[in-house]
């Protein structure tokens, strides 16, 4: 495919020109637009329209002056990572092409793609701790990265300080001195602030803005402030426009779409994906090709869909509301908390589908709603194209002790449900006569 041997004159042929053009005469084009075609060039692979999967665990080297190089680049010893492709476990095209992709929505440097979200958000997490460091985060946080802190890194050192979602600038720098201290007596620092908004679930809001307010008054190094963004990214959240440094996601939600994949992404400046980068290196990780491939087709297709179920979810809680037998609802479009209101319209561009419904009584009238509905499945997870319903305190929250779930808002009349992209008048026609059963 290439005559260039001479690595010092001719670079090994990339899978993408660069730069890329993702303006026309000073306009920049939109994410909707550029997933159509950003990142690949049909003439690298034989001019198929779309990118083909790769099915391969090696790279060939046009010349051993470019492995050279290439290497240097992946073990640190230049800046910048590999120049071209290497090895899977690194870097390959659909991979590449994806993180090309995702960093557009939210407006990164960079990204880095992996095999699931708790992939992303563990190995991230590892690769900015030390012993004796302190993470301070917000919770709720997904189950998993709340025990991924508490029972895992805590066996090498690793201590955390929580605090509540809604916490204000002033209860945040409590929080930060604290942590400072305890990192202090531990002989580490304040190694990273981890943020999850909206919380599961809950759907309680984090003040990013504070959160950047109150590490740079009381952090004097690069603390990087990370968000998992699974509940509302990338369209209706960008948290990199308020003051988070790194944005995470389970791509298996929203951003896949169809309930039919694994992955996960984190994306943010160069700088912060680096050590992370280095670290998926050694511990592999990344998303395969297959799976990147789905998400190419997943991330032409996520504002439509999102904004479907958005607009669904919108009608049903309307509905919902209204109804004798619901309590109250924890969606985006309805607040109730100034605060929680304030937050919202300073850091979110839509309200979501997913949410919390209270009916009433408890856990035996829950599984009654839940049994007698026929179009919303019964199962966890979000962000599909299907309508799905869970009951949190006995499914996805039953490990959570019960008085740290009543703390939370986790009750047993808690209904989380995930709206899909049906007909929003027979989701409605579902939710109705489920509830008569109730
Ligand atoms: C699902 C989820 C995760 C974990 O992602 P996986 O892809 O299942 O590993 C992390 N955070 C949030 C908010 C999630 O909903």
């Amino acid at each position: 495919m290439t005559d260039a041997i001479d690595a010092t004159d001719t670079p090994t042929p990339r899978r993408k020109p660069k730069p890329e053009k993702t303006s026309i005469g000073g306009r920049e084009l939109k994410p909707s637009t550029l997933m159509m075609g950003h990142g690949f060039d049909p003439v690298l692979s034989e001019g198929s329209l779309k990118p083909p999967i790769f099915l391969t665990s090696t790279f060939a080297f046009p010349s051993a002056a470019d492995g050279k190089r290439h290497f240097e680049g992946i073990t640190g010893q230049r800046e910048g990572g590999a120049e071209g492709l290497v090895y899977s476990r690194f870097n390959a095209p659909n991979q590449e092409i994806l993180e090309d992709r995702l960093a557009i929505w939210d407006g990164a440097e960079d990204a880095l793609s992996f095999s699931s979200g708790m992939t992303a958000i563990c190995i991230l997490m590892l690769a900015y701790v030390s012993q004796g460091d302190v993470i301070v985060h917000s919770g709720p946080l997904y189950a998993a990265s709340e025990g991924f802190v508490s029972k895992v890194l805590s066996k090498f050192g690793v201590s955390y300080i929580d605090f509540p979602a809604g916490a204000t600038r002033e209860e945040l720098e409590d929080v930060l001195k604290r942590a400072k201290k305890q990192a202090g007596e531990n002989g580490g620092k304040v190694a990273m602030i981890y943020l999850e908004s909206p919380g599961n679930p809950t759907n309680a809001l984090v003040d990013i803005e504070a959160v950047k307010e109150a590490r740079d008054a009381n952090l004097k190094w690069d603390c990087p402030i990370a968000i998992d963004n699974t509940f509302l990214g990338p369209l209706w959240q960008r948290p990199l426009d308020h003051g988070a440094d790194i944005v995470a996601y389970s791509l298996t939600k929203y951003v896949g779409g169809h309930s039919d994949l694994v992955a996960g992404s984190i994306a943010g400046a160069k700088k912060w994906m680096d050590p992370v980068r280095a670290l998926r290196n050694t511990m592999g990780g990344i998303v395969d090709p297959n799976t990147a491939w789905m998400l190419l087709r997943s991330l032409e297709t996520v504002e439509l869909r999102m904004q479907r179920a958005g607009e669904n979810a919108a009608k049903v809680c309307a509905f919902l509301k209204a109804h004798p037998k619901v309590d109250g609802l924890g969606y985006l479009g309805m607040i109730e908390d100034a605060r929680q209101q304030d937050i919202y319209d300073r850091h979110c561009l839509g309200a979501g589908s997913t949410f919390s419904v209270f009916i009433k009584g408890g856990e035996a009238e829950c599984f009654r709603f839940l049994d007698n509905l026929t179009i919303a499945k019964l199962a966890v997870s979000l962000g599909g194209t299907e309508t799905l319903a869970s009951h949190p305190a006995s499914m996805t929250h039953l490990s959570v002790p019960h008085a740290r779930r009543q703390q939370l808002g986790i009750s047993d009349s808690l209904v989380r449900i995930s709206i899909g992209i049906e007909d929003p008048d027979d989701l409605i026609a579902d939710f109705e006569q489920a509830l008569e059963h109730v």
